[in-house]
């Protein structure tokens, strides 16, 4: 690292700030610390911005001319989605990075943070994945639209920081889960999808639980709030072209999860694994040192995270059970 220190640091109180983000996990968290520190909150969701549309994002930047960017959570559809939406993902999630990292250069903001994900390592990175072993190998191919994307956001803020000296800055989060989260029972992460089976299993009496692949691989989980956390951190105290881990540094097998989500729901059936399904990456868990130095580090436990993933979707079942999530458009 080789931190710009005259640009740090960058404090946001007070200051007019565009939060894009595909997804209302992140974005909702982090609009809500935003606020209590006294910004200006500027919510570029889907629902108000289409943000594979060029001429919407720059004239949105021009009306709003926002001193801050987050550029968050593309369009996300889990590991069926990577395999049956393939070019809908690339195409718009390459489109997203492009035009939003090119308004904020015409809009001369003053400092944007892209956030990328850690599947955009190699598949065969040495874990837990440092910084360095960016590019050194091929995707795992169930992830290559995320992955080819987060690259090309990655590489987009280190050269318009090389070639304009723009303050733009990018992250790799690991994954992430919260209230608000995509609990669809094919499109969403892991842990929404199996919260959602497991509590339906308990409520219909049903014995088995269905998870899939093998319950070996290793991930690691950041809580939403955990993660708004650290990307308010990194705004403000970070300033290099070195895409940062986002993370808790710590793994655990699908299994493990598995029996945490169980114990939480209060389901006790049999676990049955689904081996036709895929596994992803073996393992993917993130280091972290390079931000524990910085001074972040998360506060949230797994255990703590999926009680309060559970309790926010068990108050809001009849609407997520009401409408068909899939990938929302
Ligand atoms: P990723 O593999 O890190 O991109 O994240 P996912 O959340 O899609 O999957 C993590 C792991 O959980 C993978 O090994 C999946 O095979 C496994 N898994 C088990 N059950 C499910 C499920 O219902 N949905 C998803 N998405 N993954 C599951």
């Amino acid at each position: 690292m080789d931190i710009d220190t005259k640009r740090i640091p960058f404090l946001l109180e007070g200051k007019k700030v565009l939060v894009c983000s595909f997804g209302d996990m992140v974005r909702s968290s982090l609009t809500a610390k935003l606020e209590e520190m006294g910004c200006t909150v500027i919510d570029a969701g889907r629902k108000n911005l289409d943000l594979a549309n060029q001429d919407d994002v720059f004239a949105f930047f021009k009306k709003h001319s926002p001193d801050a960017v987050f550029a968050l959570e593309t369009k996300f559809g889990g590991k069926y989605a990577s395999q049956t939406m393939p070019a809908e993902l690339l195409y718009r999630n390459l489109m997203m990075a492009g035009n939003v990292i090119e308004a904020a250069y015409n809009a001369e903001v003053q400092k944007l943070l892209f956030m990328g994900y850690t599947s955009v390592y190699p598949k065969d990175a040495e874990q837990p994945m440092r910084e360095d072993s960016l590019l050194t190998g091929p995707f795992e191919s169930v992830n290559e639209p995320y992955a080819v994307a987060s690259l090309c956001g990655l590489k987009l803020c280190q050269f318009y920081r090389k070639q304009f000296g723009c303050d733009f800055i990018s992250v790799m989060a690991t994954n992430v889960f919260g209230p608000q989260d995509n609990f669809d029972l094919t499109y969403g992460g892991v842990i929404p999808s199996l919260i959602h089976r497991a509590y339906e299993a308990k409520m219909t009496n049903k014995q088995e639980l269905e998870v899939w692949g093998s319950g070996t691989p290793r991930r690691e989980f950041i809580y939403a709030d955990d993660l708004a956390d650290a990307l308010i951190f990194l705004m403000e105290r970070y300033s290099d072209s070195l895409p940062l881990n986002v993370g808790t540094g710590e793994g655990a097998t699908i299994a493990e999860i598995v029996e945490k989500i169980k114990d939480v729901v209060g389901f006790d059936g049999t676990v049955n694994y689904d081996t036709s399904k895929p596994d992803g990456m073996p393992v993917k868990v993130s280091d972290i040192s390079k931000i524990k130095a910085l001074g972040w580090e998360p506060k949230i436990s797994l255990l703590e995270g999926i009680r309060k993933t559970y309790d926010w979707f068990g108050k809001n079942y009849e609407s997520i059970a009401s409408q068909t999530q899939g990938v929302p458009e």
